[in-house]
């Protein structure tokens, strides 16, 4: 291996470009504080996207995680293990599930919920009863399943021809999506925020509709919880606060606090729908990834973590409409817990990514979601005072627009 020092334009040398990564390389991080090469220091609302839900190098996972590699990392699903058994146990008594399946992805447990929706719809005995219902704007993954079922063409044209029976229709309208859901509707997939789609939370009205719908029609309601499950809404999962509980969910994202692990959460009814050979990965439910999520979920699902993150959404809302009360970029700021949405007023359209762009220049990492709205998604334990520093540095990139 070569010694040179590796930069950033080694990642125009080397890497496929589906991405377009900031000018500067991280090296090293704790809390919700890192440093890139030459030292310099950030402050992260970022949370690798919703992912590092107790920052950056929390010894709950570092020690869970070297635990376990002393011990066992892998052994392929001819075997089971226990840290995996330990955290179906946490998921299945935290949760309206009986069974969960375990995946590496968002992409890969929204790709299982969408397949035992299929298979659900096949052994109702009705003909063609496999459509899916999705929405507009929605983001499921990347897969060619998932980015057909997420709402924004421009993720899959280039892709076509697409997988059949899908249909979208318009977010948090439920005569649209009446309109549509019928005896041969499967599943309907739906995000309680959505995320990507620019932080729009789905209202309790449109919600309780769709569970109605489907249980009209015998179709499988998805809830795609990869961005606003485990902790990320202040509670454990978004759908607790919706009064509706759905018949699938998937979570991914935070689950694992940074090493990839996602699943899939079912009732004892839909899971059985599901025979072995059905479905199935490699790596899911590896014990290295089970015993970290483990930790990170028994940590983050204490009455005191998601009171926290409530108690950090006030004082982070409170600092943003400060900031905008003097500079008065924003239409709306919205979002739950500690995934919020600064929306630009008309005259700053498109300018999301030039925003983030500055802040990163002031030593603030954040996101976009879609052009036109500044994302955050910090750690759930993010110290106050790395709220306020972090937004006084915000302050200073908006200043500079
Ligand atoms: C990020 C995301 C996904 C995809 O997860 P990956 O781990 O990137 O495959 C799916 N759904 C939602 C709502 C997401 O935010």
């Amino acid at each position: 291996m070569s010694n040179l020092a590796i930069t950033r334009s080694n990642f125009n040398d080397w890497m496929v470009p589906v991405f377009a990564p900031a000018n500067f390389i991280l090296v090293r991080g704790e809390g919700s504080r890192l440093w890139d090469q030459n030292e310099k220091e950030y402050i992260d609302f970022a949370g690798g996207i919703a992912v590092n839900a107790l920052g950056h190098a929390h010894p709950v996972a570092v020690n869970a995680l070297t635990e376990q590699a002393q011990k066992l990392w892998h052994v392929g699903n001819g075997y089971t293990n226990e840290p995996v058994l330990n955290l179906a146990r946490q998921l299945v008594e935290s949760t309206f599930a009986d069974k969960v399946f375990f995946c590496n992805s968002g992409a890969e447990a929204n790709e299982a919920a969408l397949k035992l929706a299929r298979k659900v719809g096949m052994m109702s005995g009705q003909a063609h009863k496999n459509q899916i219902v999705a929405f507009k704007n929605a983001f499921h993954g990347r897969t060619l399943f998932t980015v057909t079922a997420g709402g924004q063409p421009k993720y899959s044209q280039d892709f076509a021809p697409l997988p059949e029976g899908i249909q979208h229709t318009a977010f948090n309208d439920l005569d649209a999506a009446k309109a549509l859901i019928n005896e041969h509707t499967c599943a309907v997939i739906v995000e309680p925020i959505q995320g990507e789609g620019g932080v729009v939370p789905a209202t309790r009205e449109f919600l309780q509709g769709l569970r109605e719908l489907c249980d009209q029609f015998g179709a499988v309601l998805i809830f795609d919880e990869v961005q606003t499950g485990v902790g990320r809404t202040g509670s454990l999962y978004a759908y607790m606060n919706t009064g509706v509980t759905p018949d699938i969910l998937t979570t991914a994202k935070a689950l694992g606090g940074g090493f990839p692990i996602g699943a899939m959460l079912t009732t004892d009814h839909f899971a059985n729908m599901f025979v072995v050979g059905d479905h199935g990965t490699t790596y899911g439910g590896n014990p290295l990834g089970a015993a970290v999520a483990s930790a990170v979920y028994g940590f983050v699902n204490t009455p005191e973590v998601l009171q926290g993150v409530k108690d950090r959404h006030q004082h982070f809302v409170a600092g943003l409409n400060t900031i905008n009360e003097k500079l008065g970029l924003f239409k709306q700021i919205r979002g739950e817990g500690l995934l919020l949405g600064c929306v630009l007023k008309d005259e700053y359209a498109g300018k999301a990514k030039n925003i983030v762009t500055l802040a990163g220049e002031e030593g603030l990492l954040a996101l976009v979601a879609g052009m036109d709205v500044v994302r955050f998604a910090p750690s759930l334990i993010i110290p106050f005072e790395d709220i306020d520093e972090g937004l006084n540095r915000f302050a200073r990139a908006l200043a500079r627009l």
